[in-house]
């Protein structure tokens, strides 16, 4: 089960991406800026739970998690 993390900096459209923490993803934000989600069965559940956890929209980045990518 993959772990995950978001970036607590808010893109420029409103969103904060989730990112999975395996070292794959080629645009992670910094570290400082990683907020921890845990383990999750799939990047679907991961946003879910970031969209629980925190204020605002989470989505999934476009280049780790491409099929949680929805806009
Ligand atoms: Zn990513």
């Amino acid at each position: 089960m993959p772990k995950f993390y978001r970036n607590q900096n808010t893109q420029l459209d409103g969103y904060n991406e989730v990112h999975i923490d395996d070292d794959s993803c080629p645009t992670p934000p910094l570290v400082k800026n990683r907020q921890p989600l845990g383990w999750h069965a799939n990047c679907k559940d991961a946003v879910g739970h970031a969209n629980r956890s925190f204020t605002g929209k989470s989505d999934g980045c476009k280049n780790c998690i491409p099929t949680c990518h929805t806009r």
